[in-house]
């Protein structure tokens, strides 16, 4: 029996402790928000704290990457933490992670790091416009951004970032040029302790609003796939990385561009529960701790769509032979992820009339993402 203490709580830590029974592995969840140790299915508190936590467990990792710095450093202290810290903090600082993407020589969006007003004078020299802006700490989803268009906008829009960044400690903004990318792509991978990868399917994945909506494995492109792969191998060597990493793409003209890496399981990989030969949440415990990876070969044309702000969807979801839901146990909130679907099919054309016949079930209003 293998006990993993994950610091968050949320549906990421669930589905690892799901993934985790099968093989004996005891997951535990540290929730940052409540600070109390709880079990990641039902959110019971457990009788331990933060420091018994870790002692008692074998391995400890993450499932988000904005972990306040104190308690990283406690459990990096321990030795048991998978993987780097230095990786949790490239994807929580867009400030190092752009650092980490030029080290390991993978292209990326042009940037600028911007502190004070002449910053972004020199941003917009060098960018051009329209341009990108982003809080270097505490983003996601699309949340503490700005698009900065015509140069009527820069004042308002430099009084927001200047706002940002004076009631922040220690935040900037990362200014990008804007790139016009044809679509959006992600690529999930696995490394473990001596060094062996293996990368899943490249998703295709289209956002509203800056959340994720409709992920779908993308089938026989092998080009795309190489290029992702070798840019995948370079990050997660250049941080020894040991786990589940998360690279997100621009494709532009068939070349790819990293946008961000996610150091965890990633919301893209969750059609890998029905789509791949092991899923993501169990190969991310299997690399932490340190049993050989399982099969990551696509076993069939998969997607996943997020359900955001509902607790329920029809019944006829369920009597779809090709789809599994799976439910998070979270209280409902306007926009909140509460579950996604997995639909899959025996041939890439059947994928898209199964995702027709759910977008006949599911309203519109709250999947706008799937063909009608
Ligand atoms: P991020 O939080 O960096 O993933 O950004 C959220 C979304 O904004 C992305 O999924 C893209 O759709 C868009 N976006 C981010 N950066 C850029 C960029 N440099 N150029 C164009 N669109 C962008």
């Amino acid at each position: 029996m293998n006990q993993v203490l994950v610091l968050g709580a949320g549906q990421l830590a669930r589905m690892m402790a799901l993934a985790g029974a099968p093989l004996n592995i005891d997951v535990i969840a540290y929730d940052v928000v409540s600070t109390n140790v709880v079990h990641p299915l039902t959110q019971q508190c457990q009788s331990l704290s933060l420091i018994e936590a870790i002692a008692a467990v074998d391995v400890i990792t993450a499932e988000f990457e904005l972990i306040p710095t104190d308690i990283l450093s406690l459990c990096a202290a321990s030795g048991k933490f998978k993987p780097h810290p230095e990786a949790i903090k490239a994807g929580g600082d867009r400030r190092i992670e752009k650092t980490l993407l030029d080290l390991a020589k993978v292209a990326n969006a042009p940037h600028h790091i911007i502190n004070t007003r002449t910053d972004l004078d020199a941003a917009i020299t060098t960018l051009g416009l329209p341009m990108v802006l982003k809080t270097a700490l505490g983003g996601y989803d699309g949340k503490g951004q700005w698009r900065l268009k015509t140069r009527d906008q820069i004042e308002s829009v430099w009084a927001e970032m200047a706002h940002c960044i004076a009631v922040t400690n220690n935040q900037a903004i990362v200014a990008e040029k804007f790139i016009g990318f044809d679509r959006e792509v992600s690529l999930i991978g696995v490394r473990n302790a001596n060094g062996d990868v293996k990368t899943y399917a490249l998703s295709e994945n289209v956002h509203t609003d800056g959340v994720l909506s409709l992920s779908t494995a993308i089938v026989g492109d092998t080009i795309l796939q190489q290029q992702a792969q070798q840019m995948f191998t370079a990050v997660a060597e250049q941080l020894n990385y040991i786990g589940v990493l998360a690279l997100e793409f621009f494709e532009v003209n068939g070349a790819l561009l990293v946008n961000e890496i996610a150091p965890r399981v990633h919301n893209s990989g969750h059609w890998t529960q029905q789509g791949a030969q092991t899923c993501q949440f169990e190969n991310h415990l299997r690399a932490v701790c340190d049993l050989p990876l399982g099969g990551t070969a696509l076993i069939r044309p998969s997607a996943m769509i997020n359900i955001l702000g509902q607790d329920s969807v029809p019944r006829a979801v369920l009597a779809l032979e090709s789809c599994h839901v799976h439910w998070y146990g979270k209280e409902k909130r306007a926009g909140r992820k509460m579950g996604h679907i997995n639909v899959c099919a025996t041939t890439p054309e059947q994928l898209q009339y199964q995702l027709m016949l759910l977008g006949q079930i599911l309203s519109q209003q709250y999947f706008p993402t799937l063909p009608r």
